[in-house]
Parts: C-alpha cells; structure tokens; sequence
C-alpha cells in the first residue's frame, strides 16, 4: 500500500460513541467477552492496541474450502487473508481492537501478545460466532500445541493490537466504509436511488454501490458537488447503542423494489450479541451498521468515477457507480498522473496535448499501415510475375520446382506470402498446364531458437504440394498442413540457409 499522510484526528471526540439505553452497559467483568456492537474497534475505531484478557481458547482443524469461499474469491470483493491447512487456536476475548467482519467490511488482521511469555501470535482473521468476535490465531511452529493453550488459557493477560500493515489496511476499509455511507445517503435523498449493494473491493481498486438504475454525468457530478460539500464542512460522524430488541427487528419488513429485491441489508439472522447500533453522519444520514466508522468525514473528498457499468439481474437493470476517498484516491492520482506523465514523457508534450497526441499518433499509424499494405501488395505482385515468367519460359511438359527464401520481419509473414501466391494463381492459366510447385519461405533478420518461420507450398498438382509439404514435414521438421493447392506450415529454430535450403531443394528434387 503506497504510504499517505493520514489527517486523522489524534483522539475520538467524547461523544462518538452514545448508549442511548439507560440500562445497556459494557461488560467489565473480564471472564464475559464484550458482544459484538459494543467492542473496542467500534467503541473507539482509532485504538490501536488494548490490554485485555482471555475468555476461552481452542483448537480447531480448519474445514476444506468450500464452494462458497471459491465462488466469493473470484468476485473483486477483499478476500479475506488465507486460513492455513493447519489447526488454528479460536481466542476469544474479553475485549479487542480487532474488528470481525460485518456490514460489508471485511476483517481485520492483527496479533496477540501474551504477556506471561512475551510472545507475539498473528491474527489472520477475526469472525463473529454468534453475538461474539473470535480470533484466529496462527500457531507458532516452535510451539507444542499444549504450550500454547496454556499460553491463552482463561484469565490470562494479553495485548491486542493493530500493527502499521493492519492498521493501514483499516483505515482504507473505514474510509471507504464511511464514504459508501454518505455516498448512499445522498443517492436515497437527493435521487431518490436506494443502495441495493455495495462492495467493499481489494484494495486499491474503486469500490461500488449497486443502485437500481444507471445515471446520467449530471447526476453523478450533483452527488459528488454534495459529497464534497459535506466532507469540507466536516460532518461529524457519531454511533448510538441501544439494546436490540430482537423480536422487533425480525417483525420489521426489510424495504424492497417493485420487482421484490430487497433493499440494503438485514441483520444478519445468527446475530446473537443483542445490541442495536446506528451509524450517524450528522444531518446527512442514520443508518444501522455493525462496522468501522470514522469520527467525522473531513479528509475523506468523494471522487466518483464517471462510469457506471450496467448489470443485467432478471426483471430489472441495475447499476453499479464505482468511488474512491481517502487513500485509494491518492493511489488512484498517484498512479493515473504517472501513467498520464510517462505517455507525455514517451510522446514528447505536455501532459493537456496527451490526447491530442495520441488521436494523432493512431491517424498516423493507420496511414503508414496502409502505405506498408499497398506496398506489400506490389511487391507480391512484382515477384509473382517473376516466377510467373521463369515458368513460362520453362521445359514445356516437365514439372517447375522452385524453392524462394526471403528474410522478412513482417508481422504476419504467411500473409504476405499468401499474396504472392495469389497473385501468381492470378498470372497462370487456370488449365495447369505448366505444372508446377513453388515452396516460399520466410524467416525473420534475428533469430533464435524460438523463431519461426513460416513455409507455404503451391502448385497446379494438389498431390505433388502434399508430397513436398510432407517431405519438409519428414527432413525438416516442419509442422504443418494444408488442402488442394496450398500447404503451409511453421519451421522452430534458426533457418540456416545453406543447409535448410538444401534440404527444401532435396525433397522438391524427390517429388
Ligand atoms: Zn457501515
């Protein structure tokens, strides 16, 4: 991830996070492990580390990759890291920094000091079970097993922390996860367009919201004028907590299309922990959401990119409008004036003349490859004629052999001596009588062991072209084969002239 100077502020206004239920608490009893809604990641989003203590561990076998996890990794959505084929330790713990995946945001990775031994365990994924945020941990390799569940037994002390490559990878998800939230908000009010989906892509890619129509550049420019609008003003972002009121929620019908697709997402069924969290941007939107947020928009310019790529879902089109804020829009300047300044450096301008330039540089290469088409196209023709004639003036009744090699670095080689072929079927009498077979050849000005170079055969008699197409395919290795009048094939390697030739002449001698 290309380094960026991040404008965060250095501690959480006070009144970030609200419990707004006079009789929901954190948990503070350190055996009972803090629900998910209520953890430190989304207490405080900038905590990079915490001390805290285990709940309970165990060892589990990971499962075989399943049909679901293949099919997730081929869609552009972050993949989360690797699990090992190998056991892995489940920590649960009181508390963490280290956010399980949820509302779209992916996992956090992080790692586990245990404070007994001062050893320092990877986390490589962190999941909800249920209502609560388990750790998976990465086993050392020096370390029995048995040693280790001693090391994270019940009770015992730990720092969990984000490291530098964690946290950097937090902050782009928080960024774009509280962008696609204003992002929506505005879509909903301003255009009355709901988010149907959003996905939160691999780095540095653009992520997307998936709304139910495409829309004009006049729209996507209102949406990004506002956005952008809101970020300079700075809006607060704050969570309200409350308790969930489960039977409530699973009555509450989640909004829908015309057609029947549901709107957004729903709690997620097997959540168990019990807390109702909304997300806030201050006089923008109120919107429930179990992930990472930052404390206000500031710093977080929307860029929209000007394209939306349409998708075709049964009754209806919907479409996906592609953004950017926060790090992945420096990686995206960063990277797209690179490209702009390396094709200005390569076509000698100014970077505004780029286009201009290459409008110019395609006309030109359209007239030079037609002018290299005529050209070719009069060469055949002109050493057509040649052969035609030494035919012509040949033993009338005995078979016309010739081998012709040309040193060429065209691009389609076969192409070229398929018009010289043409042009000599063009020249002869159609009777055949002057029979004849003429082999031509070509091989590029360099060559190593990996070149080609092509050979076609033609002649008024299909069987002596078979005959001399195989004979090159026996003696010289050739590959290749053909129909009626016309074989061609391909020869791997260095075409030396004096042997190669000879062994071409050989089998026209033989046929
Ligand atoms: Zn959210």
């Amino acid at each position: 991830m290309a380094a960026t100077a991040y404008l965060v502020a250095p501690t959480l206004p006070p009144d970030y996070h609200r419990i707004v239920s006079p009789t929901l608490c954190i948990p503070s009893n350190p055996q009972i492990s803090v629900p998910v809604g209520l953890l430190a990641c989304q207490r405080n989003p900038l905590l990079l580390s915490l001390e805290t203590t285990v709940v309970s561990v165990s060892v589990v076998q990971p499962p075989p990759e399943t049909a679901v996890g293949a099919r997730k990794s081929k869609k552009k959505a972050v993949v989360a890291p690797e699990v090992p084929k190998e056991p892995l330790l489940h920590v649960l713990l009181h508390d963490t920094v280290i956010f399980p995946e949820g509302g779209g945001q992916p996992t956090d990775t992080g790692k586990i000091e245990t404070i007994a031994d001062g050893v320092s365990w990877e986390v490589i994924q962190a999941k909800r079970h249920g209502g609560h945020a388990v750790h998976y941990v990465r086993l050392h390799s020096g370390i029995e097993v048995d040693a280790a569940l001693i090391a994270f037994q019940p009770g015992a002390k730990v720092i969990v922390s984000l490291g530098q490559k964690d946290w950097d990878r937090r902050y782009d998800h928080m960024s774009m996860h509280t962008s696609q939230h204003l992002l929506s908000a505005l879509l909903e009010t301003r255009l009355n367009l709901p988010t149907l989906s959003w996905s939160l892509t691999s780095y540095p890619s653009p992520c997307y919201v998936e709304v139910p129509r495409g829309m004009t550049q006049e729209e996507i420019t209102l949406i990004q004028v506002e956005a952008n609008r809101l970020v300079f003003e700075g809006r607060k972002v704050h969570i309200e907590v409350e308790e969930l009121d489960s039977e409530k929620e699973q009555a509450k019908e989640a909004p829908k299309l015309a057609n029947g697709r549901a709107i957004g997402k729903a709690l997620p069924a097997d959540y168990t922990g019990g807390v109702k969290r909304v997300v806030i941007i201050d006089g923008v939107d109120r919107n429930p959401c179990c992930g990472t947020h930052l404390p206000t928009i500031h710093n977080l310019q929307l860029f929209l990119l000007p394209h939306t790529e349409a998708l075709s879902r049964s009754a209806t089109t919907s479409a996906r409008l592609y953004f950017l804020c926060g790090p992945r829009l420096i990686a995206h300047l960063t990277s797209t004036h690179s490209s702009l300044t390396n094709t200005a450096s390569n076509l000698s301008c100014g970077p505004p003349l780029v286009p201009e330039r290459v409008s110019q540089v395609i006309d030109e290469r359209k007239k030079a490859e037609k002018r290299v088409s005529d050209i070719e196209q009069e060469l055949a023709e002109h050493l057509a004629r040649d052969v035609v004639q030494q035919i012509q003036s040949s033993k009338e009744g005995s078979l016309f052999k010739k081998h012709i090699h040309r040193t060429d670095d065209a691009t389609n080689a076969l192409g070229f001596l398929s018009s010289i072929a043409f042009a000599m079927s063009a020249a002869l009498p159609v009777d055949g009588a002057i029979p004849y077979v003429v082999v031509l050849s070509s091989s590029p000005s360099t060559q190593t062991t990996s070149s080609v170079s092509t050979v076609l055969v033609l002649g008024s008699n299909d069987s002596k072209v078979k005959a001399a197409g195989e004979g090159m395919k026996a003696k010289l290795g050739v590959k290749g084969g053909g129909k009626g009048p016309r074989w061609s094939g391909k020869f791997i390697g260095v075409w030396k002239a004096i042997r190669d030739d000879a062994i071409v002449d050989e089998v026209l001698e033989n046929i």
